[in-house]
């Protein structure tokens, strides 16, 4: 079929644009149609979206395991899991805290909370008062909840921290036990290869998926909030392109390779990132696209892309930064210079506990807005925006993670090259 000729990331992006001018012309306040005849159809506009992610998450927590386990094993000794660890970690850390502080500089300089009255705040009370629910536990709880007691609990409610952690402990028995292990290695790699193949298939779908995925979250935008956050919205998305410029500048001075051409080879991720929302299930594909078409060591693939698509969230994190500076403008609460560094902190935190799912980001905000005293009601008026300022910062997390991989690659093949001579 000639169709399938066009290159996919033509296909991806013809379907989004084309799902952002029939979401605009259904929207009810474009006028066209009302919201009630709508009603019954958008269950079935959303339907390739939704077998789409759902194929993609039906593999997404065995990938992860099978994908950290042969990564970690694929290394020679704990030394060498130390060394790509602790890089990893730091660079996560880095960024984070590069991208919180854009969020905060920007936010203060741009102010677009003080356009913003108190008195005509939106109020939207669709959030369901469970999901302002903050976690109650202390970090001791945290830190030991992390191991698995019931490794089915952690697989239905897609405890992400705790997967990455039994896909490591997987990888060190490899690691460790070569011989008694080869027979559970083996069986990761065929499940493994049972992964792509559904990845492969789910890719198949994502054109439609992406058209029906895109009308929908346009179907659902209230244009008249989005024009009234302009200013707030600016400074996010703005924030978020200087945030990609740092990555390609990342990548030029320690790669020393054309940051251009990576995004060129990339582009199809923060499409999909775009139209989904969930770095989770995009993370599959980035597996694949990051040893298909970038070439890069399965041992650094498998042991980044999944790690940062559950604790490094740099677009997430540069969002709850700018959201929490705003809000502190609109409701005139004064953020001292300290309370500034203890949020740059506290954001870079609460990304790392960040689900990889739609719209989490704004739920953790509250966290970040009870700790600074800012009236938590607050994100009833970012919650009509926070659907597109979401597509816009998982795109982001999706590039973050995959710059890190790039980056870790070229760090692990010289220092294995010095090693040799
Ligand atoms: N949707 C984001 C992601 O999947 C998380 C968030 O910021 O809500 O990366």
């Amino acid at each position: 079929m000639s169709f399938l000729k066009i290159p996919f990331w033509i296909q991806i992006f013809a379907s989004l644009l084309l799902g952002l001018l029939f979401g605009i012309l259904l929207n009810p306040e474009t006028g066209f149609i009302s919201s009630i005849a709508l009603k019954p159809y958008l269950s079935w506009m959303k339907l390739p979206g939704d077998i789409f992610l759902n194929l993609l998450q039906m593999i997404m927590i065995p990938l992860v395991i099978v994908s950290i386990a042969l990564g970690v094993s694929s290394l020679k000794n704990l030394k060498d899991l130390w060394s790509l660890g602790s890089k990893t970690l730091l660079y996560f850390i880095f960024t984070t805290i590069v991208s919180v502080s854009i969020g905060i500089s920007l936010a203060l300089v741009i102010k677009p909370g003080n356009q913003i009255q108190t008195q005509s705040v939106v109020t939207n009370t669709t959030i369901a008062k469970t999901d302002l629910k903050q976690n109650e536990e202390s970090v001791p709880e945290i830190i030991a909840n992390i191991i698995p007691k019931n490794l089915v609990n952690v697989w239905s409610k897609q405890q992400m921290l705790s997967v990455v952690f039994f896909g490591m402990i997987l990888g060190i028995f490899f690691l460790t036990s070569r011989e008694s292990g080869a027979a559970l290695k083996a069986f990761c790699h065929s499940l493994e290869s049972f992964c792509l193949w559904v990845v492969a298939t789910a890719m198949k779908l994502a054109p439609l998926a992406v058209l029906g995925l895109m009308s929908y979250a346009m179907v659902q935008i209230g244009f008249s909030l989005l024009f009234g956050l302009v200013s707030y919205i600016g400074t996010v998305i703005f924030g978020l392109f200087c945030i990609l410029i740092f990555y390609l500048s990342l990548i030029f001075t320690l790669t020393r390779k054309n940051p251009f051409r990576f995004l060129n080879q990339v582009r199809e991720i923060p499409l999909l990132g775009f139209s989904t929302s969930s770095s989770s299930s995009v993370l599959p594909y980035s597996l694949k696209l990051a040893k298909e078409k970038l070439k890069l060591k399965e041992t650094v693939a498998d042991f980044v892309l999944p790690l940062g698509a559950t604790i490094n969230m740099d677009g997430t994190a540069l969002y709850q930064a700018v959201a929490t500076v705003f809000l502190s403008q609109v409701y005139q609460v004064n953020l001292s210079t300290i309370d500034l560094f203890l949020l740059v902190g506290t954001v870079t935190a609460a990304s790392i506990g960040t689900a990889a799912t739609p719209g989490v980001g704004l739920v953790i905000l509250t966290s970040i807005l009870f700790t600074f005293h800012i009236p938590i009601e607050g994100i009833t008026i970012l919650f009509g925006v926070d659907r597109f300022l979401d597509m816009c910062r998982t795109s982001v997390n999706l590039t973050g993670d995959l710059s890190c991989a790039f980056i870790m690659d070229h760090i692990w093949k010289e220092t294995k090259t010095n090693e040799k001579n």
